[in-house]
């Protein structure tokens, strides 16, 4: 746990989140400026600060599993999705706790920007 990280302190619920599902790893909750109809972000409860920070890649799998729940729940599993990890300034990462960005309900574009 981090004090000053935005995300720990979702995790603790020391700051309010809409949060749609967790478990003994992860938390997921809505982006708080969603991209898409379905904009979700998973996060493991443990402070790591970017893909390049994992020692336990395990970790991403969690990630993966809660998401993969999230998915089924919010009706865009079988339509399709796009699961992210931004990392540091080229990615676009913005908050500096691992979070996986779940997008769906619209039709994506690729290359992305
Ligand atoms: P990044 O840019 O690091 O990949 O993604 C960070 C995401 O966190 C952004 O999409 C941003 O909208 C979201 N975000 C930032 N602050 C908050 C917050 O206080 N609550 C929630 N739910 N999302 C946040
Ligand atoms: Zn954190």
């Amino acid at each position: 746990m981090a004090n000053d990280c935005l995300f720990c302190r979702i995790v603790r619920k020391d700051i309010p989140a809409a949060i749609v599902a967790e478990d003994a790893h992860c938390i997921a909750f809505r982006d708080i400026s969603a991209q898409a109809p379905v904009h979700v972000l998973v996060i493991p409860r443990a402070h790591i600060s970017s893909l390049n920070d994992v020692v336990d890649h395990a970790v991403v799998a969690q990630m993966h599993a809660l998401a993969a729940q999230v998915v089924k729940a919010e009706g865009i599993d079988q339509r399709g999705f796009r699961a992210v990890i931004n990392t540091n300034e080229d990615g676009g990462q913005t908050v500096f706790h691992l979070h996986m960005h779940v997008l769906g309900g619209r039709r994506m574009s690729w290359p992305p920007g």
